[in-house]
């Protein structure tokens, strides 16, 4: 196939119908031989949108300057354009107008989605459900496709442990086990078997590294961590992106151990690009060159320009410093042009990969467009895993499932009519009040009688970024109608939480608690009624601790996206029996943060009776979380029995276990397995994650369940970053949650 655009003698560099890798490698080379060191570095540069079908926006800055670039082929990406016609337009110029006519790769923020929203990622990371996961991230790829999107900045794959930190909605959670098996389901999702189908995109690993560790969760912090940290929980789920064929990374903002992760070459070059041998690009954070200024790394853009290509980062997004500076740091002989080579290389690689060269308008199709983006296709699948997401966190006498016939029902809060919050942060394409509410969701079961009361609003909604946005409402006056609706009625559901910009990108909170007067709500419709089921929607885990004290049933049901209500309703109504676990342990209070499961002993012992708690304790709250990860009920019980464990070699240990329905309907279990190697040159957390099962049983059924632990997940990495495997004693749990009790032994020579 012969590329539709560009001078004939350089198309010919270009041109094939031969397809492979090795292929590939040649054509990108031939084509970089008739590169100038202008062009190649062009390729290295990526800029924001800044173009309507009509020329260049005024609004953006330095658009005409962006607009030349284009046109001389000095981009090699683009961001944030959307849309067939825009994207069309832009591409057009690159591929018309430029001498080599390189095709762009248009990249853009498909988190979770498109237009049609799945529920935010650490929602998704709830259901545990890699196949639905893999589906959603399919569905995200083929609606942003048929927008003239190639590329997604997604799936962010950073663990943290800090509840406060905005950004974790964005990721899977605590877990690096966890973390790294959703990775792998989202770059699958995103990038399909066949990256050259105009339904799939090329998916990007973000922010490596460390970025989740942010000092006090606040948001681009400093991070200052150990080496074994580093190797056991931040690197795995990068390290399965790469494996899982992820085709480009993302550094971060953050500085690491004292170096920004921009300009750190043991990140880029020592770990990924040596060590994991990765061969896609790496785009720099927006701007993240230039931060490295304000970092204190380098003291102006031609050094930052001269530290980030060293260090191993191909692409330049927003920082104009590789664009502006590249090119002569080159010809001073500052930088060995191989560098450049090696970056452009890899850049031209993916862009061949998506089939760009033999159609660069393949993502440009009207038709696709209209057909696909909104459809029943993709809301359908957005439903399946929004009601898989749901965590059923409390349910004292049985509250729900709700009747369905004969019950009136008050609604509760803000968020109960809200059709926006749904949505979640990062969700650029889709309008605002495109989500299914709650109680658009509850209306569509006619049985029973629903009345709804605001009460009071989540914020006063001020500014997207700023701090005014966690300026609470103090506005009581809605209070007083709550309570009467609340009053007379057979149920109460109150649907609290954060408002859809509380959690995300620069939106850390210092308090966990629910925002503005919604506690204090509660606790008022609680005295007139205390038959309450608290749906919560938020980004982050929250410290509800009264709620959980009195409160007879609680539903974590996060931000979930465009059919939201839907999805509530179905749980509500036991048309879908809750089966989802928390990826994040739920802290009892903010002084317990940062809180997870996969903690190390210290040295302290228990304290003697009458005390019995750790010496490593709080005097003024346990240290037991209030949630732990991996929790979450169902409308059924499960039994768990019979662990058995056979050592066959230290590279298969055979663990089963049987677990049994003993409630009244058909139910899915979650079944976690845990391990604890007990003593080892480095230690060991008192519980890792190596294996999970979700097992749908009948009522009364039963059945066995076998895992087969190998080196990969009985080892661990060692302060040297060398991946071993120690003989000795571990432990083995297995159960419902992160907290389980049922526990083997056995010895591993
Ligand atoms: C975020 C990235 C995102 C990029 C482009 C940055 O502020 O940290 O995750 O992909 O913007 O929008």
């Amino acid at each position: 196939v012969l590329i539709s655009c560009g001078k004939a003698n350089e198309k010919d560099a270009m041109a094939t119908t031969e397809s492979g890798s090795n292929t590939i490698n040649k054509k990108v080379d031939s084509l970089l031989a008739i590169m100038t060191i202008e062009e190649k570095v062009g390729q290295m540069n990526q800029y924001n949108g800044f173009w309507n079908v009509t020329g260049p926006t005024p609004s953006e800055g330095g658009a005409a300057k962006k607009y030349e670039h284009l046109k001389k082929g000095y981009v090699g990406s683009m961001l944030n354009v959307r849309g067939v016609e825009e994207v069309r337009a832009v591409q057009k110029i690159a591929v018309e107008e430029t001498r080599l006519g390189i095709p762009l790769i248009i990249g853009f923020d498909v988190i979770h989605g498109y237009e049609t929203l799945s529920p935010i990622p650490l929602a998704e990371a709830a259901s545990w459900d890699l196949d639905a996961i893999k589906k959603s991230a399919a569905i995200a790829a083929k609606e942003s496709a048929a927008a003239g999107i190639n590329w997604t900045f997604a799936p962010m794959v950073d663990i943290s442990r800090d509840a406060r930190w905005g950004r974790v909605m964005e990721g899977a959670g605590e877990d690096p086990y966890l973390g790294s098996k959703i990775a792998v389901a989202r770059v699958q999702g995103f990038q399909g078997d066949d990256l050259a189908s105009p339904n799939t995109i090329a998916a990007c690993a973000k922010h490596f590294a460390g970025y989740g560790f942010a000092e006090s969760g606040r948001d681009y912090n400093t991070v200052d961590v150990g080496t074994s940290t580093l190797n056991n929980i931040i690197f795995p789920p990068f390290k399965a992106a790469a494996e899982a064929g992820v085709k480009t990374f993302m550094n971060a903002f953050n500085e690491l151990n004292g170096v920004p992760a921009t300009g750190n070459a043991y990140l880029q070059r020592d770990i990924l690009k040596s060590k994991w041998n990765y061969d896609g690009f790496v785009v720099s954070d927006w701007g993240s060159l230039n931060e490295m200024i304000a970092h204190g790394f380098a003291a102006n853009k031609k050094e930052v320009a001269e530290l980030a290509v060293k260090a191993g980062s191909d692409m330049d997004m927003e920082s104009y410093a590789y664009v502006e500076e590249l090119a002569n740091l080159v010809k001073e002989g500052k930088v060995d042009e191989a560098l450049i080579n090696d970056a452009v290389k890899r850049i031209l690689r993916v862009k061949y990969e998506l089939g760009l060269f033999d159609d660069p308008y393949k993502y440009c199709d009207e038709s696709r467009e209209k057909a696909v983006i909104g459809s029943k296709e993709n809301n359908d699948a957005v439903l399946d895993v929004a009601k898989k997401s749901i965590v059923l966190l409390k349910n004292e006498g049985n509250v729900l499932p709700l009747k369905k016939e004969g019950q009136n029902i008050a609604l509760i809060g803000a968020l109960a009519n809200d059709k926006t919050s749904p949505l979640g942060s990062w969700r650029i394409a889709a309008k605002d009040s495109t989500a299914v509410s709650v109680l658009e969701g509850i209306q569509n079961y006619k049985g029973n009688t629903i009345s709804y009361a605001k009460g009071a609003d989540v914020t006063i909604g001020k500014g997207e970024f700023a701090i005014e946005l966690n300026i609470n409402t103090t506005d009581k006056s809605g209070f007083s109608k709550a309570i009467a609706t609340a009053k007379n009625a057979d149920v109460v559901v109150m649907v609290l939480g954060e408002h859809g910009f509380q959690s995300g990108e620069g939106r850390s909170r210092s308090e966990l608690g629910l925002p503005g007067v919604q506690q204090e709500l509660l606790e008022a419709v609680y005295k007139v009624n205390k038959n309450i089921v608290l749906v919560l929607n938020n980004g982050r885990p929250l410290t509800i601790n009264w709620a959980d004290a009195h409160v007879p049933a609680i539903l974590e049901a996060w931000q979930l996206g465009t059919q939201s209500g839907h999805a509530i309703a179905q749980v509500l109504y036991g048309d879908y029996n809750p089966s989802g676990k928390l990826p994040m342990t739920f802290p009892k209070s903010v002084g317990q943060v940062p809180i997870y499961y996969n903690y190390k002993n210290t040295g302290r012992p228990k304290l003697p009776a009458p005390d019995e708690v750790f010496w490593s304790h709080y005097t003024d709250q346990s240290n037991a979380p209030l949630y732990p990860f991996g929790y979450g009920l169902s409308y059924t019980s499960f039994a768990y029995s019979n662990l058995n464990v056979q050592v066959v070699s230290k590279n298969e240990v055979q663990v089963s276990v049987d677990l049994k329905n003993t409630g009244k309907v058909t139910g899915k279990e979650v079944v976690q397995l845990y391990i604890r190697d007990l003593f080892a040159s480095v230690t060991r957390p008192v519980k890792e994650l190596k294996g999970f099962e979700m097992v749908e049983l009948d009522a009364g059924a039963s059945k066995t369940i076998h895992f087969v632990l190998t080196e990969k997940e009985l080892g661990f990495y060692d302060n040297e970053g060398h991946f071993i495997i120690e003989p000795g004693k571990f432990n083995v749990f297995v159960g419902g949650s992160s907290n389980t009790n049922l526990e083997a032994n056995f010895d591993l020579e």
